[in-house]
């Protein structure tokens, strides 16, 4: 494909959302020669959920050096486990480096795209007018439309009330009653910087997590120098991590098993070192198996639970009242704010824009029985459209960034193949139910199926449709490469 902008001003390839996933795509296709390209990004700057996710303590739970694009290394991590700021400026630092910031209409929210059969492209409907495109790729995450609780009252609270995800920076809460409801990977590192700070602080707790030791550190200056001026010994911490963390999901963690018997141990002792009162304990004890729901690391949530101004709640919500909230058994919780912990919508984030392909097929229709992609990238009845981190690829185990590179690595097979003047790139619907077929099958006996536990990895029916039931290695063996038997080039 040609670099050069198409005389009729159609791009090669759009992509939609500047985070991890969008910019690295861009910057594989410019590797390749394939273009002209664009980035639609909705916010004011890079980084997807690294801009949006900005509430005190918010921090990746993945190490850096793993967390972070392979072909963009960034020696001087300031610690293990980087906080947000820090991850939005590599993000930012990526974009520039690789002169990523003039292909991006910034500013710009996807409304809707449809296939133009006649044409063999996308007309993309956005809300700065309609940008025309040979192939798709939605890089915009499952994870950033915030979902806020059906509990009876919510518009009623009197004082300030946000998401996680969209922290409202003006509301100085120094001093203040601060509810937070939920005890997720977003509430566990929010929790204990609102203790220090806030006069009273209520978490509304609905499940336990299981929750293990984070063992964060900073980077000492020298293991930076050497990381820089040795790139081999970076390179060797990151083949480290990976396997530290890879190994578990190889002899079965992502299935009910003795390893996860182990680990449930493991996280049993941190939680007897941390708590020595035995009903609060109990309290914050899960009653599912270990893994069911995403595992938390932290040193800090239990300690900050343990404060003098800070109750956890574990009776059921009545309703959300004008000064707070009222619980099931009648007692009241006065608040001065509230902080909604509670998590995303995926499944809406992924429909929020209408997507029409083949015959006037509907994204929404072809997905009415439940989120499906053949290897998690593309829908049968929707050619050159590609979705990075889409159905049935999240992991919990490792870092997502080796899942996205994998995909755009995927992703750049299709583009090529369309090389030569080639119209379509459609995945064969027989090869996508086999894949989902392969999935459902291995997802059975997982542990987020059978570990006694709900959590928002499954949908309405009780579908795993977002994780990926194996390890890294068996995605990259499956995914890596576009094999084009599974596909119809036109
Ligand atoms: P989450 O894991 O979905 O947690 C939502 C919390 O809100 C749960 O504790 C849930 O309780 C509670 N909740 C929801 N509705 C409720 C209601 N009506 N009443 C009472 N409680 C309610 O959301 P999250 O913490 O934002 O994390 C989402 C995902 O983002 C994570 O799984 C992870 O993939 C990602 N994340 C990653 C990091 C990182 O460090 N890498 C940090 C933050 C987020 P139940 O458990 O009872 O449903």
């Amino acid at each position: 494909m040609s670099r050069t902008p198409d005389q009729d001003g159609i791009l090669a390839v759009l992509i939609v959302g500047a985070g991890f996933s969008g910019l690295a795509m861009a910057i594989r296709c410019r590797q390749s020669g394939i273009g002209p390209l664009a980035i639609i990004e909705k916010g004011e700057g890079v980084g997807g959920t690294w801009r949006e996710n900005t509430y005190p303590g918010a921090a990746c739970d993945v190490p850096s050096h793993l967390y972070s694009l392979s072909f963009a290394p960034k020696a001087d991590w300031s610690r293990l486990y980087a906080r947000q700021p820090e991850i939005e400026g590599y993000l930012q630092d990526v974009a520039r480096d690789h002169d990523l910031l003039p292909l991006i209409r910034f500013r710009t929210t996807l409304v809707g795209a449809t296939w133009d059969e006649a044409r063999a492209l996308w007309r993309v409907e956005t809300d700065r007018g309609e940008i025309l495109a040979r192939s798709m790729v939605s890089a915009a995450g499952g994870l950033h439309h915030p979902a806020l609780p059906d509990i009876p009252g919510r518009g009623d609270f009197a004082g300030a009330n946000f998401h996680t995800a969209a922290w409202d920076h003006g509301v100085d809460l120094t001093g203040l009653r601060v509810g937070v409801i939920g005890t997720g990977a977003s509430a566990i590192q929010v929790v204990p910087e609102l203790a220090g700070r806030v006069g009273h602080l209520t978490l509304f707790q609905r499940t336990p997590p299981w929750i293990m030791p984070k063992d964060d550190r900073p980077i000492p200056e020298a293991r930076k120098d050497r990381y820089a001026r040795v790139p081999i010994t970076r390179w060797l911490e990151r083949v480290r991590l990976f396997w530290r963390l890879e190994v578990p999901a190889l002899v079965g963690f992502t299935r009910v098993s003795k390893v996860t018997a182990r680990a449930e141990a493991m996280a049993r002792h941190h939680l007897k070192k941390a708590v020595p009162d035995k009903a609060l304990r109990k309290k914050l004890t899960p009653g599912y198996r270990f893994g069911c729901k995403r595992v938390l690391l932290s040193d800090e949530y239990y300690p900050a639970l343990q404060r003098e101004n800070v109750t956890l709640e574990t009776g059921a919500i009545g309703r959300i009242v004008p000064e707070g909230v009222a619980m099931a058994d009648g007692s009241r919780h006065a608040l001065d704010a509230l902080v909604f912990a509670t998590g995303f919508d995926v499944v809406g984030g992924f429909l929020r824009a209408e997507v029409i392909g083949r015959e006037g097929r509907r994204l929404a229709d072809a997905w009415a029985d439940g989120m499906q992609a053949y290897q998690g990238i593309t829908v049968a009845g929707f050619p050159n459209y590609f979705i990075l981190l889409g159905p049935n690829t999240g992991i919990g185990h490792n870092s997502i960034i080796a899942m996205i590179e994998i995909q755009v690595n995927h992703v750049l097979g299709c583009l090529r193949a369309l090389d030569g003047g080639k119209r379509s790139i459609e995945v064969h619907a027989g090869a996508q139910a086999r894949f989902v077929e392969r999935i459902r099958r291995r997802m059975k006996a997982s542990i987020w199926q059978a570990g006694g536990c709900r959590s928002w990895y499954l949908d309405g029916r009780g579908r795993n449709t977002t994780l990926w039931p194996d390890s890294v290695l068996a995605y990259r063996r499956s995914a890596r490469r576009a094999r084009l038997a599974d596909y119809r080039v036109e």
